[in-house]
């Protein structure tokens, strides 16, 4: 005759390890916060068992350190439960490569209750936040990305592989970051479909750290982007100011950098431009490659245009691809947008898309954002580009850095706004208008030989479009 415990263990040996630690995960869940079982739990991975032991990989000892003091109780009443009274559970490490390291069991102690639980399927480890749109395939090649994509492509076929760890995308608005940072994403988990893959954005990175200061989980959530094998952050210059944010995740840098996972981050501006953000965030982020994303050239925007109308399934004609393509040359989200106007103009009208509609479009996309931009918004954006008080454009402040700020800002408002030279030196401490051509030839000129503060422009051109969006 066979004892109880003989009896339990007799049933389970049928079973093989992959379907018991299913049940132990199941009962595991419903046990702990969903991030802690993510954490902790996911990541381990059944290899084999007898009938009485439970053999599972976990990555580090570090793991089984913490699973042992913040979950034993629950690990003793779940390997009760599943395998029986004389269950057992032995951790094997698993090296960076993969091998297999060192053993260590898991004591239980014995537990009253031995009821079965019933084994469900085991659920979707994590939302990854990726796109599944966003794709290598409908990423269009131009002179503008193609350094970003080709060493986003590499990434995504050997993740964590390449010099271009980090990954750092920076350019405008519009012009593709968000959609190649996806498809790395996609690229990975297409052809690696185990390994760990998350896209945040910095805010929502930013908000659920907050979140969990509240909760007092902040171990785990730190614990969580540590266990990724890649991490993807959009728009990292929204973690300027946020000290508290920037240090949590410069320990995750940390982590994940060491153990050649990969990262990838987006922002709209160069790393050196990131003021505001500590100088050692800013000097891992030079650690791998920095690539920009410039606006695309006529032929690249008329590909796109081409592309997405076919993907909405009309066909324009190369006169009207090339009419939209002249004249919305600033980034690829406007292409985008005056497209879906004028299939929105089209069919609200009820009418064929003819060139007639195609002007009547464009003029009114380009239009309507220019009137959103003030000669305000583009002061108190260039001011705190160069970290300067707004009155010193308006007062006879001749300090160097102070002209060439004023100058920027009057160049601009003379770009982006539909004011007159009048209006816009009347803006900086009533200045003439001659005052105000002077500043746009001097920066017109500067700009033809210094690309750096080409750049400057741009970005703060972005960041200026970026807020009235
Ligand atoms: P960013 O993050 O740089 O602001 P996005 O990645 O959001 O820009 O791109 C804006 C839109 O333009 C998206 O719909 C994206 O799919 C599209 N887009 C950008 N670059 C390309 C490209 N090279 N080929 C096709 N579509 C693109
Ligand atoms: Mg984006």
């Amino acid at each position: 005759m066979l004892n109880s415990a003989e009896k339990i263990s007799y049933e389970k040996i049928e079973k093989d390890a992959i379907q018991i630690w299913k049940e132990c995960l199941s009962i595991i869940k419903e046990n702990i916060p969903f991030i802690s079982y993510s954490t902790w739990f996911l990541p381990i991975k059944p290899a084999e068992f007898n009938g009485t032991t439970l053999k599972v990989y976990v990555p580090s000892n570090y793991f089984i350190e913490w699973i042992e003091e913040h979950y034993n109780t629950l690990l003793n009443k779940t390997v009760n439960q599943v395998i029986g009274e004389t269950g057992k559970l032995v951790y094997l490490i698993l090296d960076e490569k993969e091998n297999f390291k060192d053993d260590i069991t898991h004591v239980v102690s014995q537990l009253e209750t031995k009821e079965n639980k019933q084994s469900e399927p085991v659920e979707k480890e994590f939302e990854s936040g990726l796109i599944s749109k966003y794709t290598f395939d409908n990423f269009i090649k131009g002179e503008g990305n193609q350094l970003a994509r080709a060493a986003a492509y590499a990434i995504g076929e050997n993740p964590g592989q390449t010099s271009f760890n980090p990954l750092f995308i920076y350019g405008g608005v519009g012009l593709g970051k968000t959609h190649l940072i996806h498809a790395i994403g996609n690229k990975i988990l297409e052809k690696y479909p185990d390994k760990r893959v998350i896209y945040i954005s910095s805010d929502a990175f930013t908000v659920e750290f907050v979140e969990a200061i509240q909760s007092n989980t902040v171990n785990e959530f730190s614990n969580f982007y540590k266990n990724m094998d890649a991490l993807i952050i959009d728009d990292i210059q929204f973690l300027v100011g946020k000290e508290k944010t920037q240090d949590l995740f410069f320990h995750i840098f940390n982590t994940l950098h060491q153990s050649g996972k990969q990262i990838i981050l987006s922002s709209d501006r160069s790393p050196k431009e990131l003021k505001g953000l500590s100088d050692r965030l800013v000097s891992r982020f030079l650690w791998g490659l920095q690539t920009d994303i410039q606006p695309p050239d006529l032929e690249t925007r008329i590909a796109i245009l081409k592309n997405k109308s076919e993907s909405y399934g009309i066909n324009l004609s190369r006169e009207i691809l090339e009419y939209i393509a002249h004249n919305i040359t600033s980034n690829i989200r406007e292409l985008e947008g005056c497209l879906v106007k004028l299939l929105a103009n089209a069919s609200l009208t009820n009418r064929e898309i003819d060139f007639d509609l195609v002007k009547r479009t464009v003029k009114e996309v380009s239009t309507t954002k220019q009137v959103n931009i003030s000669i305000e918004l583009i002061t108190k954006t260039v001011c705190e580009h160069f970290d300067i008080e707004e009155n010193k454009l308006r007062e006879k402040n001749r300090r160097k850095e102070i002209v060439l700020a004023r100058q920027i800002a009057m160049y601009l408002s003379k770009q982006l706004t539909k004011s007159s030279l009048k209006t816009i030196g009347l803006h900086f401490g009533g200045r003439d208008h001659s005052t105000v051509i002077h500043a746009q030839t001097s920066i017109e000129e500067m700009i033809l030989s210094d690309l750096k503060l080409k750049e400057t422009i741009e970005s703060i051109k972005n960041k200026i479009e970026m807020t009235v969006g």
